[in-house]
């Protein structure tokens, strides 16, 4: 490989909670241990969008490639198993709703994801939805959009209404899925006739007609 048609070297940047003890290990380990990486801890100052508090209680790290003479190669850069920590700078706080971020979209308009808060009075649901989705225009025309509040606005929010919808259909599938999975060990009898037990572990509520079917199958380990 000829010098000019090298590559430019990249620069990785991870965003990770300060409970995440496996990628945090991960990071010293490869800090470390490892030579070809050049990892270094990212100020908050530097991102862009770490006032709009989506950021509390994470950590951000850069890791750098670089170019290796001896072996004509490109070493370090992105950290192996953390792919999904992935953070990109290139997202800004969205106009309207500081819990949202938007960049360009890889194939053109700009996708916005966060959290939206929907109050879905469920105790064990999260009253906030997960909101990832793609509009059509430019993050400039968002702006501009969100600032002079014309139909582009109303036409963005509606997309947004909509992906608010399929964010509570993801949370009620993923409660649906914590049910199936739950070996309910820990149920607790409440003496209602309608709702007769629920389970400590999943959040399950059994109505009465179900619940005549299932106590056999289940740990029943205290009363209301
Ligand atoms: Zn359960």
């Amino acid at each position: 490989m000829s010098f000019n048609n090298r590559r430019k070297p990249r620069t990785y940047t991870y965003r990770i909670h300060l409970d995440d003890s496996k990628a945090l290990r991960t990071i010293r380990v490869y800090d470390a241990l490892h030579d070809d990486y050049l990892i270094s801890t990212l100020h908050r100052s530097r991102v862009p969008t770490a006032k709009n508090g989506r950021h509390f209680g994470y950590v951000f790290y850069q890791s750098k490639e670089q170019y290796d003479y001896n072996r004509d190669e490109m070493i370090g850069g992105a950290i192996p198993g953390l792919g999904d920590r992935r953070y990109s700078l290139e997202w800004e706080t969205f106009p309207s709703d500081s819990s949202l971020e938007m960049k360009p979209a890889s194939k053109g308009g700009t996708r916005i994801k966060g959290e939206r808060f929907l109050g879905t009075g469920d105790p064990r649901l999260s009253d906030y939805v997960p909101i990832d989705t793609v509009v059509p225009q430019t993050p400039t025309e968002i702006r501009a959009a969100y600032r002079d509040e014309t139909d582009v606005m109303d036409e963005i929010e509606t997309e947004l209404h909509w992906a608010e919808q399929d964010g509570f259909d993801q949370l009620i599938a993923e409660q649906w899925e914590g049910f199936q999975n739950c070996s309910h060990g820990h149920v607790i009898e409440t003496g209602n006739k309608w709702e007769p037990a629920y389970c400590e572990d999943c959040g399950y509520n059994w109505e009465r007609d179900g619940w005549e079917r299932e106590k056999d199958d289940v740990t029943v380990v205290g009363e209301a």
